[in-house]
């Protein structure tokens, strides 16, 4: 089966991975000239490697996990992440809760910690512990969980105040990147039900990467298939028994893009209206990333720190700080990776100016800090994600034509914008791709 994935994003890599595991001939097509997509490394003349906006995994990330270990290695799995235990921890010190290790995993050890957290009262853990037991009995969402916002069902279901501010929405900000006031409440059961309520061990670990995004995993499978580095697919066209990627034939096609590139690209095929229009639905939410290299750094409290995103002080621009000289690899001098979500406000705002901006922040919540900046380094993804607003209809990995398949973080995975979802729909386009070969070799298709 000769193959062409359009996209060598995380998405259109697990495509072109689990094809190759299945013995079909791929051929990746990506417009730029690095793999990865928006999860990639990128060069810089003063930093050196960093990544197009500093990544957080988790344990629950399945099939993320065992697609590097497979290609690359579970030794080189090991190494190229800083493991942590659940360790959520402000940088004030007002808030933490961190898992404590060698206590195995069990419900009671998830609750353990909780009870342990500081910063909540009784009646905030009380709430907390009633509703993760609800999701963890119920696993399914109630319907109205389509229609309403975070906040609404987290009022519906009695958090507190204090439970909201240091766990809900920091945490639906960091996995949906849309502000719990609008955003889709059943997507955020999704992700509490993964993480929360999963009955794997390391479920709830902290994977921080500590090398760049693309030795993670994309740049190895770059290297294994044939890619067409530098190409921007212009033209799909399906034939009765294949179809042609600008011109050159193909038995099926994966396309691994995202929503806008895709309506680009299936808008003049005949019965692709529907799904052409769906994908101009979508909207998008920025983030953005501030690299400031230090002088005078002293090791963070903890290695990644939250910043409490219920305040009204000035100044207060960042959501999480990353501490890269605890995290890298190699990283000879101190730096830290600031991180700010739904960014779209941040416009032309220069890196030194936002990066002593995002330290003063620092400063501010945890004084005995005494790094100064040296130089600093900002990247926004302008469309780091969809918005992930209630009633979004998210496309399948079906197409009209039965040998063009679709992957991507946007399609329905049921995750939001994440590394897992996108790795999900590429596997899955993949499978699909395996059962049409299977008919055909059979002759039923
Ligand atoms: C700053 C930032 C921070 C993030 N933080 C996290 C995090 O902490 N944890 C997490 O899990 N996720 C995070 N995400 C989300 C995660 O990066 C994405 O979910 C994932 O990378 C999406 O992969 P994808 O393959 O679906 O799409 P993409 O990465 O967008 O890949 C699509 C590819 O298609 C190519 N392409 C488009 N059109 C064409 C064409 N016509 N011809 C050829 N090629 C084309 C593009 O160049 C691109 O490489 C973050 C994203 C950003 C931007």
């Amino acid at each position: 089966m000769k193959v062409a994935v359009v996209g060598a994003g995380w998405a259109g890599l697990a495509a072109a991975s689990q094809c190759m595991a299945l013995g079909m001939d791929v051929t990746l097509y990506e417009a730029s000239h690095k793999a990865g997509g928006r999860a990639r490394a990128v060069s810089d003349s003063r930093f050196g490697d960093l990544d197009n906006g500093q990544h957080l995994l988790i344990g629950a990330y399945r099939e993320t996990l065992a697609m590097i270990a497979r290609d690359v290695g579970a030794d080189h799995l090991a190494r190229v992440f800083k493991r942590l235990p659940l360790w959520l921890q402000s940088a004030d010190g007002q808030f933490r809760l961190k898992k404590k290790l060698g206590l195995g995993h069990s419900t009671l050890t998830d609750a353990a910690a909780l009870w342990c957290a500081r910063g909540l009262g009784l009646r905030d853990k009380w709430r907390i512990t009633s509703l993760l037991h609800r999701l963890k009995k119920d696993q399914q969402q109630p319907s109205d969980a389509e229609t309403s916002t975070v906040s609404q069902w987290l009022l519906a279901q009695k958090q507190t105040p204090e439970a909201c501010r240091w766990l809900w929405y920091p945490l639906c900000l960091a996995t949906l990147n849309t502000s719990p006031s609008e955003a889709c409440a059943s997507l955020f059961q999704k992700v509490l039900i993964d993480s929360f309520t999963s009955h794997q061990a390391d479920a709830l670990d902290l994977l921080i990467p500590s090398c760049n995004l693309s030795e993670l995993w994309p740049d190895t499978i770059a290297k294994r298939a044939n890619v067409r580095f530098g190409q921007v697919v212009r033209e799909i066209a399906p034939q009765v028994t294949g179809v042609a990627i600008d011109g050159v034939e193909f038995d099926a096609c994966v396309l691994a893009v995202p929503p806008t590139n895709l309506e680009r690209l299936v808008r003049h095929l005949d019965g692709f209206e529907q799904l052409a229009q769906q994908s101009s639905s979508f909207e998008f939410r920025s983030i953005a990333t501030c690299y400031v290299s230090v002088g005078n750094h002293q090791p963070l409290p903890a290695p990644l720190l939250m910043f409490d995103h219920q305040t009204d002080t000035p100044g207060h621009i960042g959501q999480w700080v990353f501490d890269r000289q605890a995290c890298m690899l190699t990283q000879p001098r101190a730096q830290l990776a600031f991180v700010v979500s739904c960014a779209d406000h941040l416009d032309k705002i220069d890196d030194i100016e936002l990066g002593r901006a995002l330290v003063s922040q620092l400063k501010q919540a945890l004084p005995s800090y005494t790094g100064s900046v040296i130089d600093a380094r900002c990247f926004q993804e302008k469309r780091a994600t969809f918005a992930a607003l209630p009633g979004l209809h998210r496309p399948g990995t079906q197409t009209p034509h039965k040998r063009i398949m679709l992957a991507g973080d946007w399609t329905d995975t049921g995750y939001p914008a994440v590394i897992e979802g996108a790795v999900i729909s590429g596997i899955k386009a993949a499978d699909q791709i395996a059962v049409l070969a299977k008919g055909l070799s059979s002759g039923l298709q």
